[in-house]
């Protein structure tokens, strides 16, 4: 069991493995190589201390090599959910790994797409954001599949393979797939719709010259870098999809804390940073108080 699970490695993810790190702490850090889009695609950064008008590749390539020279890995596993249990946490990611730790940092930014009307709703009566742990319920089913970033196109063509029809809305450039069940999307539904299920995938105006506005679907996928952190976290107390947070950064479930744009705004560098700090030191004390 490690000391802390940390999740994202954008600024407050990395400043709190930075920080738990000196103090001696073993740790997992999950997130990706490229750290965060966030950073990596900033045209020029003038407002963080010490560094002036440097790019986000410069600061994501700094930043790269200051966890190297630390030997800070990062998991590139996208966490699926967080468990609380008797003075200890599981956390189990989309790949299939499952982890046990005695603290929690939540650093996984905030949404850059909003939930749209049915997301939460329908969320696992049809609606999932985890193709690996729910795509085998929709064996030679209509799909709805919304995805953010090209990076998860490969979760696209996994759904593809298993599916009958997959409607694919594509919110970025470059849309690779080229599979004869794919039908590409280039307008975003309005809701998804349901009784008891979800039923339909519903657009303003009809989205292709083929398909009907309210476009019958079994389910969807909602690809995105993040799910909302209630998702994630049973039981987190959140507010407009923030975490609320209070003294040193503690969530309302004791070991879990929550650092940088998950807990609110500013949506800032140094903001990100300083409560990874923060919450890492936190941390360091909860594990202190656990060995007494
Ligand atoms: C284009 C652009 C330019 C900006 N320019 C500036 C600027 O000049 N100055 C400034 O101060 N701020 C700027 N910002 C804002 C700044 O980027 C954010 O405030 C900051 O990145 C927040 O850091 P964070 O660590 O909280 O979240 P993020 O940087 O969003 O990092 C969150 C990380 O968590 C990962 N993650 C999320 N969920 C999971 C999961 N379930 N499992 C594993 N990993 C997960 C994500 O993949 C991501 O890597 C800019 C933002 C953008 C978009």
């Amino acid at each position: 069991m490690t000391d802390c699970i940390i999740i994202g490695s954008g600024l407050a993810g990395i400043s709190a493995a930075l920080t738990l790190k000196a103090n001696g702490k073993n740790f997992l850090l999950f997130g990706k190589k490229q750290l965060s889009d966030k950073i990596v695609k900033a045209e020029s950064i003038r407002n963080y201390p010490g560094l002036f008008n440097v790019s986000g590749q410069a600061f994501c390539e700094a930043l790269q090599s200051q966890l190297k020279k630390e030997e800070i890995e990062i998991k590139t596993e996208k966490v699926s959910g967080v468990y609380a249990m008797k003075e200890k946490f599981t956390v189990t990611t989309q790949e299939g790994g499952m982890y046990e730790s005695a603290s929690v940092i939540l650093a996984c930014g905030v949404e850059s797409v909003k939930p749209i009307e049915g997301e939460i709703e329908f969320l696992g009566r049809g609606v999932s954001y985890c193709a690996t742990c729910d795509g085998f319920l929709y064996k030679n089913k209509k799909l709805g599949v919304i995805c953010t970033n090209g990076e998860m196109e490969h979760e696209v063509e996994y759904l593809a393979e298993l599916a009958s029809e997959v409607y694919l809305v594509a919110l970025y450039k470059n849309v690779t797939i080229k599979k004869d069940n794919v039908t590409v999307i280039k307008k975003m539904p309005r809701k998804i719709v349901g009784e008891k299920r979800v039923e339909s995938m519903s657009f303003a105006s009809a989205p292709t010259e083929t398909l009907p506005a309210d476009l019958p679907i079994d389910g969807v996928f909602i690809l995105k870098d993040s799910a909302p952190p209630s998702v994630l976290v049973g039981g987190l107390e959140t507010e407009n999809g923030l975490v609320k947070v209070g003294v040193g950064m503690a969530t309302n479930i004791v070991g879990c804390y929550a650092a940088g744009d998950c807990t609110g705004r500013p949506y800032q560098y140094t903001k990100a940073a300083g409560e990874g700090n923060i919450a890492a030191h936190s941390v360091t004390e909860y594990l202190r108080n656990l060995q007494k």
